[in-house]
Formats: structure tokens, C-alpha cells, sequence
């Protein structure tokens, strides 16, 4: 037994690790007058000091109870479990602990402790475990996310996540902020696998779910936020709570998303930029932790609402936009197509006038009739091996001005255009 024991009024005690020689003393006296009791067995206790283990109690003659032992046991086990973390998780912990026992001691149908003690048996521990009247919680913190061993982490946090909730108890995570990955000009956040595995679903995310079912059906939606989103099948909102110290004070920032991708990168849709609580308020025990404060949620949905509303509006506006210019550059196609038919039948009229001066033919050759058609139909070199090998021969070889006539009788603007009227000729 190493840590927090019961003395006669019922308070914890905990030994520090080191003591000097007067202070092993003293705590050795203090054991000899009885005030230290196993919280398990009720057996008195004595005080033993040791290089590798410290200071610590003892059961008379070495001989721990059955439920101390597994207690020893399970803090062995946790603390492996937790080798992962940062040195700012132990910190955390305690900071939240107090909290919670300080809680406890008002509410007196609510009981804390840490997860290896208060279940000794179990294969995975919360950090915490917390009960109030009808619900048990199960509070983790995870520090240290790296890309490195997140896929890993993830595996460890899902396993975990299902067998607190295969126990009955509702799993609640903290992660440590250390850098959001936030595409701002995208309202996306990229997460890690480990984040997505933690991320809860508390009943703020279901009526942001409602406020988002109704709007996603308008399919311009995530054009609106410029989001870049893959196949969102089910609108799920969860939220992440991420710890850390601001100004001195602990703080939680609530992170709400709408989950999007599963494969890497894992993308999500950001419904706001989050906000900040001070952790006795995400604390604040109801139904569970309160992690939300309902005012700042309800004026954050109005103004998800409005931005959307804004959104909507400057994109119609930009598509009236965007439709004027395509019908102005319509207008200016026409007008260039108009203009250059004009000058070919310019160029034509010309050349006929030269060749009734020479009064030798007033017939196009074959030459002639492939530069105009080149110019006002843009034909290619295989329509025009066509035109040659297929059409002229039924026309006559001499007649390509029956040709440019079809043209322009029929205003063909294309080889396509002219082929079926050459067919029927
Ligand atoms: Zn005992």
C-alpha cells in the first residue's frame, strides 16, 4: 500500500515520496500510535522507508490484505498503461481530481476516485472513475498525440472507449491541445485518427445536428463555407474537449465538427471556431459533465444560422454575376461570327467581279471554294479529303460554287452542318 490511506476521521492521507530522517521519524510515530488503517481490511498500518520505493504504509508482518495486493496490482497495471503520456498528464489529473473530490464533498451522492483503485479488476482503467446517482463516468485524458504512433494510440483508445461502455460506464476523454490542425479559409479541421476515436456525442451535438440536417439538403451547402467535403452519408456532430493551461488557469475548449472523411486525411467540417470554459464549469456535474455552456451554444447556432443566410445571398449574387458575363461574352461570339461572314461575302462578291472582268469562268475552283470553307466553316483537312473524295465527284468537280452556295443559302456554321445537305443533293 503505497499512496492515499484512510486515518481515524476519514481523511486521505498521502505520503510524500521522500522525507527527511525527522520526518520518517515522525510518521513512524504517528504509525506506532495507531492513526493509519487499511481503507480495505481496516488493519493498522505501519510506516516503511525504502531507496526504491520511498516512503510508504505497510500492513504488520508484510502481510497486505487481498484487496490491497490488487490494488497494488492494478497501479502497476495502470501505470504502464499511462507510460505513454506526458509529464502533463499526472498534472492534469490531479487538477481535476481535486476538483472532483472537492465536488464530492458537497454533493454527497457523487464518488471519485482513480480508475485502478476504484476498479481494481478491471482490464482498462479511466484516469478517473466518477459516480452520480444513475450514471457512471469514465474520465481519461490522452496527451502526447504524435503522427508517429497515432494510428496505434487510436486502436488503444478504441478498444478502451468499448470496453468502458461494455462495462456500462460513459467514457468521457480530454485531449491536450498542443496544435489544432484548423484550415480556417475551409471551416475544416484535420484530425488525428486518435482524436476521432474520443470525440463525443453529448446531446449539444444532437441539436446541432437537427440545425444541420435541415440546412445540408440545399447541396451548395459546403460550397457556402468553401469546404472541401467527400460523401457525407449521415450528419453526425461530435464534439472534442481539448485541456490546457491559458493564463495560468486550466481551461477546456469545446471543438464541435461534423465528421466527414475516415480515411486519412481525416477531414472535418467545423461548425464553429469552439470556445473556451473554465474546467470547474465543464465539470459542473448534472446528468453527467455539463462540457457545455448552453448560452454560448445557443447564440453560436443564431450565428451559424446568419452566416449561412450571408452565404447564401452572396452566392446567388455571384452566380448573376458570373450567368451576365457568359451572356455578354455570347453577345460578343455572335457579333465577331456576324462580322466575319460579312467579309467573306465581301471577299467573294470581289472575286466574282474580277472574274466576270476575265470573263473567262465565273465558277470557284476547287482551291478557292477550300480557302473560304476553311475560313467560315473552319473546316479540317479530313472534312475536306471528304468533301473531295465523297461529295465533289456527285457534284462535279467543276462546281464547287454550288458548294459555297449551299453555305451560305443554309448559314452553315460547320463541315457537320453542311455534310447532310451535300448528302441530300
Ligand atoms: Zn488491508
Amino acid at each position: 500500500m503505497r499512496e492515499a490511506l484512510h486515518v481515524i476521521d476519514n481523511e486521505l492521507v498521502k505520503l510524500p515520496y521522500s522525507a527527511t530522517d525527522d520526518e520518517v521519524n515522525n510518521f513512524k510515530k504517528l504509525a506506532k500510535k495507531e492513526i493509519y488503517q487499511c481503507p480495505y481490511c481496516q488493519a493498522r498500518l505501519i510506516v516503511k522507508h525504502g531507496e526504491e520505493r520511498g516512503l510508504y504504509f505497510s500492513h504488520q508482518h508484510s502481510e497486505a490484505c487481498e484487496e490491497s495486493r490488487m490494488v497494488d496490482k492494478a497501479e502497476k497495471k495502470y501505470t504502464k498503461q499511462i507510460e505513454r503520456e506526458s509529464k502533463l498528464h499526472k498534472v492534469l489529473i490531479d487538477i481535476i481530481l481535486d476538483e472532483l473530490e472537492i465536488k464530492s464533498k458537497v454533493n454527497k451522492e457523487m464518488f471519485v476516485n482513480v480508475g485502478y483503485k476504484a476498479k481494481t479488476d478491471w482490464k482498462e482503467y479511466p484516469d478517473i472513475y466518477v459516480k452520480i446517482p444513475k450514471k457512471e463516468l469514465a474520465v481519461s485524458i490522452i496527451t502526447n498525440v504524435s503522427p508517429s504512433d497515432d494510428s496505434k494510440l487510436a486502436q488503444q483508445i478504441k478498444k478502451r472507449h468499448e470496453y468502458f461502455l461494455d462495462k456500462g460506464v460513459e467514457p468521457i476523454w480530454f485531449i491536450e491541445k498542443k496544435e489544432q490542425a484548423i484550415e480556417k479559409d475551409k471551416s475544416s479541421i484535420i484530425l488525428w485518427d486518435a482524436e476521432l476515436s474520443i470525440a463525443l456525442k453529448t446531446r449539444e451535438d444532437n441539436i446541432w445536428d437537427k440545425l444541420i440536417s435541415n440546412e445540408v439538403a440545399d447541396e451548395k451547402f459546403f460550397d457556402y463555407f468553401n469546404y472541401p467535403s467527400s460523401f457525407i452519408e449521415r450528419v453526425d456532430v461530435r464534439s472534442l474537449y481539448y485541456i490546457y493551461n491559458n493564463d495560468e488557469k486550466v481551461v477546456i475548449k469545446v471543438q464541435r465538427f461534423l465528421k466527414d472523411r475516415v480515411l486519412k486525411p481525416l477531414r472535418a467540417f467545423l461548425v464553429n471556431e469552439g470556445y473556451e470554459l473554465p474546467f470547474a464549469e465543464a465539470l459542473a456535474v448534472e446528468d453527467g459533465f455539463k462540457l457545455s455552456n448552453p448560452e454560448i451554444e445557443s447564440e453560436q447556432r443564431k450565428a451559424f444560422q446568419e452566416k449561412i443566410k450571408q452565404k447564401k445571398e452572396s452566392f446567388a449574387e455571384q452566380l448573376r454575376y458570373q450567368e451576365e458575363m457568359r451572356k455578354l461574352r455570347l453577345e460578343q461570339e455572335e457579333e465577331e461570327r456576324k462580322r466575319k461572314a460579312e467579309e467573306q461575302d465581301l471577299i467573294l462578291k470581289e472575286l466574282l467581279e474580277q472574274r466576270k472582268g476575265d470573263k473567262i469562268n465565273t465558277e470557284l475552283n476547287y482551291n478557292e471554294l477550300k480557302r473560304l470553307l476553311k475560313e467560315r466553316i473552319g473546316l479540317t483537312q479530313k472534312e475536306q479529303m471528304e468533301l473531295w473524295t465523297r461529295h465533289m465527284p456527285k457534284i462535279g468537280i467543276n462546281n464547287s460554287r454550288v458548294v459555297w452556295e449551299l453555305v451560305i443559302e443554309n448559314n452553315c456554321t460547320s463541315f457537320n452542318e453542311l455534310r447532310p445537305i451535300l448528302e441530300n443533293k
